[in-house]
């Protein structure tokens, strides 16, 4: 019975544990792919297109001013003209640097490759100095502009993004370079700025995957093909305008959307770790189970006591005679292997007597089978209350009651079984206002050495007989 109930419990909770670890899972998995989605497909490019028209205002700006340098009449009159008073044109630029707050302004003379900066002329370039490598590049790749990543000639320590933007004479004929510079430092202060306010890492890589701009500088000037991780998808990246892409760097899987802007020729990759909505759905997932685990433990107590009660109840019910509430028959093996093992162990004497209501048929016959139950009932009570706590009466039969008595030798039974009889005879039993009077016999046996319980109760049996045969109401030893 017990080994039952554990093995139900344990059915219970293995079922529980799974179904719950199950569902928790499963939509652990679930809020993981969509969120996943969610990311690459909608959060992403959304953030790319913001940041894409946030860098449109911040950069366009630098672009339209090196524009209007370039179609600047003043500066085209004066080249052609043979750059004769060179504080004019100085003038000129540093009036575009303070107005428009770039950390340069420049213009390369062509015809006389001189470089006019807001400060004077800074030097004349040629093709053999490698810091001018930018100038003859610039020129040979036909662009009307571009924007540059390099050190700046002015202070050669610092970088600059640099617009620069061809100029022509009015005959369509190339005649120099023009532009403006910002400090990196300032476009990186813009890109950390886009990203604390979209909570994602924001780069520019450049056609052929060169990182030019990041947050940090760890990556700049390296290129994507041999960044951990993004080497994977960099041939992927390069080769379309746009898209959408997953890759793992450091064990985390990391969502990266980019896109070409067109103006700089520069990608705009913008990257999401998977870990801070993972850590928010590991979290559910680590509530879920804790909630589960109380559930489970709830209902395990609840059916455990809902079990122990029922079985209680159930034993309770196999065990006592409902009409007297003593316990029945199948209590006796039990209860007598106890007593013999203990008599056995101890050499304590064993008695045990059959009680048998003298013609209780003619009770019945007479004052109804209602009465007749109400006088069992008392009688049953009469000797419960005379029985020592280590005693046990058990309903035999029908008015056939079983005593029990341990550490009892035959004629203390005899005594007490005599005492029980005289009460019984005193007592009235009431029917209405009818009295009802009977009596008992019993038959009185100890238990012989290690003796079995079928040849003792035969004996108590034999005994009572006697007391019957011998004129009823009576106690008998045999
Ligand atoms: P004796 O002196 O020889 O024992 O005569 P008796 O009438 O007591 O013996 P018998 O065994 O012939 O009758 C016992 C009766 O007890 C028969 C039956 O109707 C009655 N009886 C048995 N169980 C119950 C019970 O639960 N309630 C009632 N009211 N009567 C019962
Ligand atoms: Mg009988
Ligand atoms: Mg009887």
């Amino acid at each position: 019975m017990k080994q039952n109930k554990l093995r139900f419990i344990a059915i219970l909770a293995s079922l529980l544990i799974f179904g719950f670890t199950l569902t928790s899972l499963t939509s652990y998995y679930a809020a993981h792919d969509s969120l996943s989605k969610q990311i690459s497909e909608t959060a992403l490019p959304l953030t790319s297109d913001n940041i894409y028209s946030e860098i449109q205002r911040d950069l366009l700006q630098p672009i339209f001013i090196s524009s209007l340098m370039a179609q600047d009449t003043f500066v085209r009159d004066w080249t052609l003209s043979g750059e004769i008073d060179e504080e004019r044109l100085v003038k000129y630029l540093k009036e575009i640097q303070s107005r428009y707050n770039t950390v340069t302004s420049f213009f390369v003379s062509d015809a006389s490759k001189k470089y006019y900066h807001s400060t004077g002329v800074l030097k004349t370039i040629s093709p053999v100095d490698p810091m001018d490598d930018w100038y003859f590049s610039f020129v040979n790749t036909g662009k009307e502009y571009e924007i540059h990543l390099d050190f700046d000639t002015a202070h050669p320590t610092d970088m600059a993004v640099f617009i620069n933007y061809r100029v022509y004479d009015y005959s369509g004929n190339f005649i120099g370079v023009t532009g403006v510079g910002l400090a990196v430092d300032k476009v990186q202060e813009r890109i950390l700025t886009y990203q604390k306010r979209y909570g994602r890492s924001v780069s520019f890589i450049d056609r052929e995957g060169t990182i030019m701009l990041s947050n940090t500088n760890d990556y700049a000037g390296s290129s994507i093909r041999r960044t951990p991780g993004l080497q994977d998808i960099a041939t992927q990246i390069l080769s379309q305008p746009s898209g959408t892409f997953s890759y793992v760097r450091d064990g985390k899987t990391v969502h990266l959307n980019s896109r070409l802007v067109n103006e700089f020729q520069w990608y705009l990759l913008v990257e999401q770790e998977e870990k801070s909505v993972e850590t928010k759905i590991l979290h559910n997932l680590k509530s879920n189970l804790i909630v589960s685990v109380l559930i489970s433990i709830i209902v395990i107590v609840i059916a455990h006591i809902t079990i122990s009660r029922y079985q209680n109840k159930l034993q309770e019910m196999a065990t006592t005679d409902k009409l007297t509430g003593v316990p029945n028959r199948n209590v006796f093996d039990p209860i007598f292997d106890q007593i013999s093992k203990a008599a056995r162990r101890h050499g304590h004497p064993v008695s045990v007597a059959m009680l048998d209501i003298d013609h209780f048929k003619a009770v019945n016959d007479e004052h109804g089978h209602l009465n007749g139950d109400m006088v069992l009932k008392s009688v049953a009570r009469i000797i419960q209350d005379r029985l020592r706590e280590s005693d046990t009466v058990c309903r035999w039969g029908g008015e056939e009651f079983l005593l029990l008595l341990p550490e009892c030798d035959e004629l203390r039974a005899f005594k007490l079984c005599d005492d029980l009889r005289k009460i019984i005879e005193k007592r009235t039993f009431m029917n209405g206002q009818t009295e009802i009077r009977l009596t008992v016999s019993i038959g009185v046996t100890q238990m012989a050495h290690d003796e079995p319980a079928l040849p003792l109760i035969n004996r108590a049996d034999q005994a009572l007989y006697q007391s019957k045969r011998t004129g009823r109401n009576k106690v008998s030893i045999c």
